[in-house]
C-alpha cells in the first residue's frame, strides 16, 4: 500500500476524471488549471520549490488516458474537484462531513455551478458574521493519515472570495489539532492579508505588526487563487505558497523571525493534525460568499498546475501598504 490509505474510491474516480480533462482541449483556462492535480505538480514543485522540499516523485506526469494505477502513484490522499455531486446538495459525503461545530446559526454550503475553478461546479459556502454563522465541510481520514505517513501535510485549494478580506478576523480553513487540546489552526483573514491563528493561545503567524502584515499578501476578489501550505508535524514548520510563490510573512522554519514567526514559535508546537475543514466562521461580524474547488492533500506538494496566475505583490508593495 503506497502512502494513502484514506483513497477513497470517489475521490480516485475524481482524480480520473480529472487527468482525463487535463488532456481535453479546451478555451477555458480555468478548465486547464484545475483539471491537473498531479499533472501539474511536477512542473510547479520544480519551478518553485527549494532544495529542501521534497521532490515529488509519487507525482510524475501520467499519460493520456492514465490508468488507475497511475493515479494511485500520484499518491493524493484527497481529491475533489466537486463534479460528481449534484448542484444545490452537499460535496460528496463518501469524503466530506458538512459541519458547523459547537453551534449552528446563518452559515450554508452546497455545490454551485455559478462559479467553478475546474470543470462547472465547486462549493459556495454563505457564512455569517457571528461565531455561531460559520459552516465547514471537513474531512478527518486524509489528513490524519497523512500524519501516520511521517507527519507532512501537504495541501492545495483554489479559493474564490466574493469580497476582499476585511479588517477583523475570520477563517476559511480549520484544522484540529490532537497535540493542542483539540484546538484549531486557522488559516483565513485579520488586518485583510492572509494570516495562520492558533486558536489555543490566539498566536498569529505573520505577527500582526505593521511589517509582518506587510510581509503577507491581500487575496484579491472575484478571482480563483491558488493556496498551497505544508506542514511538518514532527518539525513543527508552516510553509505558504500563494498562485506558487511562497508568501515570507506564512513561513515558519523554527527559527524566529521578528514580525513573522516570534507570536507563533512563543510555545512548542508540534501539531497532529486530524481534520482539514474549509468553510468560514468569522469573529468579528464579517460575511462572506466563498467558493472552493480543486481540493487535494498529499505527503508531497501538488503546485497549482499549469497556472498562468500572477504572483501576488506583498502586501507591504501595495499602494498604502
Ligand atoms: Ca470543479
Amino acid at each position: 500500500m503506497r502512502s494513502a490509505p484514506s483513497v477513497h474510491a470517489a475521490a480516485l474516480a475524481a482524480a480520473l476524471v480529472a487527468t482525463g480533462c487535463a488532456t481535453h482541449p479546451t478555451t477555458d483556462p480555468h478548465e486547464a488549471l484545475g483539471a491537473t492535480a498531479s499533472d501539474g505538480a511536477v512542473d510547479e514543485s520544480d519551478a518553485t520549490s527549494s532544495a529542501d522540499e521534497p521532490t515529488p516523485d509519487a507525482a510524475e506526469p501520467t499519460e493520456a488516458g492514465a490508468t488507475t494505477a497511475a493515479d494511485a502513484d500520484a499518491g493524493l490522499a484527497l481529491f475533489d474537484d466537486f463534479e460528481s455531486a449534484a448542484v444545490g446538495g452537499p460535496p460528496n459525503p463518501a469524503l466530506w462531513t458538512v459541519e458547523s461545530p459547537d453551534c449552528s446559526g446563518t452559515g450554508t454550503l452546497a455545490i454551485d455551478d455559478s462559479e467553478a475553478h475546474s470543470g462547472h461546479h465547486s462549493v459556495r459556502v454563505d457564512g455569517g458574521g457571528g461565531y455561531c454563522d460559520h459552516v465547514f465541510f471537513s474531512n478527518a481520514s486524509a489528513i490524519t493519515g497523512l500524519g501516520q505517513d511521517g507527519g507532512q501535510v501537504y495541501a492545495r485549494f483554489f479559493v474564490r472570495l466574493g469580497a476582499a478580506l476585511g479588517q477583523g478576523h475570520v477563517t476559511f480553513l480549520a484544522m484540529q489539532d490532537d497535540n493542542d487540546g483539540d484546538d484549531d489552526v486557522r488559516m483565513g483573514g485579520q488586518d485583510a492579508i492572509l494570516m495562520y491563528n492558533r486558536e489555543s493561545d490566539d498566536a498569529t503567524l505573520p505577527t500582526l505588526s505593521p511589517t509582518g502584515v506587510g510581509d503577507s499578501v491581500v487575496i484579491p476578489a472575484a478571482t480563483w487563487t491558488c493556496i498551497e501550505f505544508h506542514v511538518d508535524q514532527s518539525a513543527g514548520t508552516i510553509d505558504t505558497w500563494v498562485n506558487g510563490a511562497e508568501v515570507p510573512g506564512l513561513v515558519e522554519n523554527g527559527t524566529a523571525v521578528a514580525d513573522i514567526s516570534t507570536q507563533w514559535l512563543s510555545k512548542t508546537w508540534r501539531p497532529s493534525l486530524a481534520t482539514f475543514q474549509l468553510g468560514w466562521e468569522s469573529y468579528a461580524g464579517e460575511t462572506m460568499t466563498l467558493w472552493f474547488d480543486d481540493v487535494a492533500l498529499a505527503a508531497f506538494r501538488v503546485g497549482c498546475g499549469p497556472s498562468t496566475a500572477a504572483a501576488l505583490p506583498l502586501a507591504g508593495q501595495l499602494d498604502g501598504g
